[in-house]
């Protein structure tokens, strides 16, 4: 499982919610002309969220050609933000996992962030307010 990717990917990226491709980069040109193509046609366009590397089973994704490169890297520093540890709230239990914060307070007033944590051995990646959520 714990796989080191290929040159060129980062451990951690994203993808499209039943997609086949890992970007290093959620905002990927590529990532979203695919997402353009399906609002074209009338499709609903999917979610993108945070992946590991080492949680994709071998062959599941392919490495975007465009922003998984040793050359978007290097464009890049070699660093992307890094997903911060936390708590997450769920079935009245804390679980360990990150989060990224989306860029605003929502109009509740809240703070939303993706939260991805293992719970009972799986990685659940869920949507959740600043009360479901706790630093570690
Ligand atoms: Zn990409």
């Amino acid at each position: 499982m714990d796989e080191e990717p290929p040159p060129g990917v980062l451990d951690r990226g994203w993808r499209a919610k039943g997609g086949r491709t890992y970007h290093n980069d959620p905002a990927c040109e590529w990532l979203r002309k695919g997402q353009n193509r399906l609002r074209l046609i009338g499709k609903d366009t999917p979610e993108v969220v945070p992946v590991r590397w080492a949680d994709v089973s071998p062959g599941q994704l392919q490495p975007c050609d465009y922003c998984c490169a040793p050359a978007w890297l290097e464009r890049h520093g070699g660093a992307q933000p890094a997903d911060k540890p936390c708590l997450v709230l769920s079935d009245d239990e804390w679980w360990v996992g990150t989060l990224v914060w989306e860029e605003a307070r929502r109009p509740d007033g809240l703070w939303w962030a993706t939260v991805t944590y293992r719970k009972h051995g799986h990685v659940v990646t869920e949507v959740r307010s600043q009360h479901d959520i706790r630093a570690r």
